[in-house]
């Protein structure tokens, strides 16, 4: 069998990423991958110019987004691939989800301020740039003032869950993040299942519209491989995987296509796009 390498999970400066859309897909076209997904946290700004970058290379992007859904007592994650960028909904629960980003940034900063550490919002907001803001920011201008000597310390000691600086982000359930993507037109996945405890959920999901797990991911055990191509079998859904690469210097540092799906997964993506639920 002669397959392709392909990355269909990878983060951009447009979400938490160190690099640019521009600068990933040049990467990817010097690792020899023929195909990428830009998957970013809640935002699709570094679509466009990953689509325009990938023409210029020569490989192939496909839009993608990781959105994050509300899960008792903790959270999961759903890729979404291929869908109409432009659809009115997408566009409007993307403006929401950034709204409310910024709101709970300027909430975790009036906590911190009233513990009576003099943070800035307007730095935390510098720090965030074009990409969308959240706590890794608000940690990095805790050590700029150093109020923390480091990023880890920030989040244990205000900003984990449960933290005295925390302030949950708004989700959506995950069937309504499905829905979205499917109404775009897209194709909706589980991302990295195998990190999110949420074996019952997949069943509800399939229901909803799910039609991939993303099996290779690279905090997934080869038990793991096994546990969910089976699931894929026995649900008729597509494995999908990548590498989530957050750009090198990132903390959760991966390489890019450190992990990659096949080309037959892309063919059969796209030939599922477009079917909306
Ligand atoms: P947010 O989306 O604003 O809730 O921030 C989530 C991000 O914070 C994740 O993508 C991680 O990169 C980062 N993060 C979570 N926990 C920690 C931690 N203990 N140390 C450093 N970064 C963390
Ligand atoms: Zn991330
Ligand atoms: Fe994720
Ligand atoms: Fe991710």
């Amino acid at each position: 069998m002669n397959t392709l390498p392909c990355d269909l999970h990878v983060h951009t400066s447009a979400s938490d990423g160190t690099e640019n859309p521009a600068e990933v897909v040049e990467k990817a076209g010097k690792a020899g991958l023929t195909a990428l997904a830009v998957t970013d946290h809640d935002t699709i700004r570094g679509v466009a110019p990953a689509l325009e970058a990938g023409r210029e290379i020569g490989i192939t992007v496909l839009p993608g987004v990781e959105l994050a859904a509300e899960e008792e007592d903790g959270e999961v994650h759903l890729l979404g691939y291929l869908f109409d960028p432009h659809h009115p909904l997408l566009r409007e629960e993307l403006a929401r989800l950034e709204k409310a980003r910024l709101a709970r940034v300027e909430r975790m900063v009036e906590k911190i301020r009233a513990l009576g550490i003099p943070l800035a919002l307007e730095r935390v907001l510098a720090l965030a740039g074009e990409g969308t803001v959240g706590r890794p920011h608000v940690a990095r201008a805790l050590v700029e003032i150093g109020a923390v000597g480091s990023v880890a310390e920030a989040f244990a000691r205000y900003l984990e869950r449960h933290g005295p600086a925390y302030v949950p982000r708004l989700k959506m359930a995950p069937e309504e993040a499905v829905l979205l993507i499917r109404r775009a037109g897209g194709v909706a996945v589980l991302a990295h299942p195998g990190l999110s405890r949420c074996e019952e959920l997949i069943p509800r999901l399939v229901s909803a519209g799910l039609q991939g797990l993303e099996v290779y991911h690279p905090e997934h055990t080869p038990q793991m491989v096994e546990h969910y191509r089976g699931l894929c079998r026995r649900y008729g859904l597509l494995a999908t995987g990548g590498s989530d690469y957050h750009g090198a210097g990132h903390r959760r540092y991966s390489r890019l296509g450190e992990v990659t799906a096949p080309d037959e997964v892309v063919e059969k993506m796209l030939a599922l796009a477009g079917r909306t639920a």
